[in-house]
């Protein structure tokens, strides 16, 4: 990667730099220096991708479904072949541990696996005689010009959360990802490119707030998909479908998880410390409380606080790092500040990871792990998103407490996912069932649904109806068309 690289959008099939007036520098967040520059796209990029996609959709459409997929044979294994090279840009922009890195990419590549089993998974139905000599079946058809807009914290995967759906049944793709980590998603285009997609079919716009407007505003964009914070994704939902399109909006979480006493504590501890501060905490999946029942508390709270103070906090592609740092300054400030407000608000900082640095990397944007103790379920900090490797540690003295400030809208109107450790089934049963979260774990860390399944939040965490990924992607991209049908003999000539 040379320095101070300038990012291209990848539109009609070339990459182009665009009628772009401003820019923004990307950082490593590790070293604080500026690695690239990324154009903010205005209308008239936006515009350009919609009237090549709206150009590729009348051909790509009437391509078989058989051909559509195999580019998408060939992506999988571009991205098996490039994944270390993806894998290290998405460290240097983004923060997190090379081995994490990795994962993304596998949970992304999953998705193009399951992308490739479209021409079964676009399947409608049909019977035959719904009245006397008549037929009737139901099919799916594409939509034409969709749009994603994607954050910052999985750059690799969460655009392959979207685009081989999309493409596969035959709608035309247009991503616009944060514009904090787009290096990787040049790389992922210049895959694209090499798997030989039409032009239009797959394109990049680069771009901040207004490019996303005008996507949103676009009339010929015929759907959303969106994954970033709660109050975005409320907006992108709103604006989307006042202007008449399909939106589907994955927002922020605040996962908790319940420990309970019969719990196997010692792996509990293993697997929370790795959920609460892999990523440094940048996942929709990372727990932020953990709530624990009855004498669990003594041994859990002992041994994260052991776990924490512990876990070795570095440059990603140093093979001994356990945890990067935060995306930015700004988030490290935000963090720092929100540690301070819980604090304030009666919470005990067991473990305090702020005001740290790690030596060789004096302008990274460290927040070391960081464990709050009794933390007040109707304070702020409670409510919060904090995105950040904070831990916080509630009490609770039956299953039922518990599932209560797991339900309790005041202190947590998300419900990404909610997790249980216990060796009892009946609990597992009750928990599963009364608890308000589209996600459930089950001794499991907090961890990502399978590519064939949906990525199922609920209440704050997802605005819409159908998920990302799997048969909800497929039904996402089309619109069913219902045919009814009637072929008298007597009608026909005879031969
Ligand atoms: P973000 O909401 O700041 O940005 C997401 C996208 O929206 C980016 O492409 C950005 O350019 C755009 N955007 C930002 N502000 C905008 C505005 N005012 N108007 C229009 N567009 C705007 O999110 P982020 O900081 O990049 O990502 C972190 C958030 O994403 C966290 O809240 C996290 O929980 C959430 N997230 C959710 C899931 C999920 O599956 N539910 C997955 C990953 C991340």
């Amino acid at each position: 990667m040379t320095q101070q690289q300038e990012l291209l959008n990848y539109v009609n099939g070339q990459w182009q730099r665009g009628s772009a007036t401003a820019a923004l520098d990307v950082h490593n967040p590790a070293t604080g220096a500026a690695i690239a520059t990324v154009a903010l796209s205005p209308a008239a990029e936006v515009d350009a991708a919609v009237r090549a996609g709206q150009d590729a959709f009348a051909e790509w459409r009437r391509m078989p479904v058989v051909d559509r997929i195999q580019p998408l044979f060939r992506l999988k294994m571009l991205l098996e072949e490039h994944l270390d090279d993806i894998g290290r840009v998405i460290t240097e922009e983004c923060g997190k541990t090379y081995a994490e890195s990795v994962g993304e990419m596998r949970r992304g590549i999953e998705n193009v696996e399951v992308a490739c089993g479209t021409p079964s998974l676009m399947q409608g139905w049909n019977n035959e005689d719904i009245a006397r000599g008549i037929d009737e079946h139901m099919l799916r058809q594409p939509l034409g010009v969709v749009a994603a807009i994607t954050p910052f914290n999985f750059p690799g995967m969460i655009p392959l959360w979207f685009l081989p759906y999309a493409i596969a049944t035959g709608n035309c793709f247009i991503l616009k990802p944060s514009e904090k980590v787009p290096l990787t998603t040049q790389r992922l285009f210049a895959l694209i490119e090499e798997a030989g997609f039409p032009p239009g079919v797959a394109q990049l716009v680069n771009g901040g707030a207004d490019t996303v407007d005008a996507i949103l505003d676009h009339p010929d964009i015929r759907a959303i998909s969106f994954v970033g914070s709660t109050p975005v994704a409320k907006y992108v939902y709103s604006r989307a479908t006042a202007n008449g399109k399909r939106a589907q909006c994955q927002g922020g979480a605040k996962n908790p998880v319940v420990i309970m006493p019969d719990a196997n504590i010692e792996t509990t501890t293993q697997i929370m410390g790795d959920s609460a501060f892999g990523c440094a905490g940048q996942r929709c999946l990372a727990v932020s409380v953990a709530i624990t029942v009855g004498q669990a508390k003594e041994p859990f709270t002992e041994g994260i606080a052991d776990l924490a103070a512990g876990r070795k906090v570095g440059y990603g592609l140093d093979e001994t790092t356990e945890m990067g740092p935060v995306i930015t300054r700004e988030s490290k400030e935000r963090i720092e500040g929100l540690i301070e407000a819980g604090a304030q608000e009666g919470a005990r900082v067991l473990v305090d990871g702020r005001q740290k640095t790690v030596a060789g990397y004096d302008d990274g944007y460290w927040v070391f792990p960081t464990v709050l103790d009794a933390v007040d379920p109707s304070s702020h900090l409670s409510r919060t998103e904090i995105f950040g490797p904070v831990l916080s540690l509630m009490h609770a003295d039956t299953i039922e407490d518990a599932i209560d400030l797991v339900n309790n809208k005041g202190s947590n109107s998300y419900g990404n996912m909610a997790c249980l450790f216990t060796s009892s089934g009946a609990v597992a049963r009750q928990f599963r069932y009364d608890v308000d979260a589209g996600n459930i774990g089950i001794n499991i860390g907090v961890a990502a649904p399978m590519a064939f399944f949906p990525f199922s939040g609920w209440n704050e965490s997802f605005f819409g109806d159908l998920h990302a990924q799997s048969r909800h992607g497929i039904e996402f991209y089309t619109q069913t068309k219902v045919v009814v049908e009637r072929w008298p003999q007597e009608w026909s000539r005879k031969f």
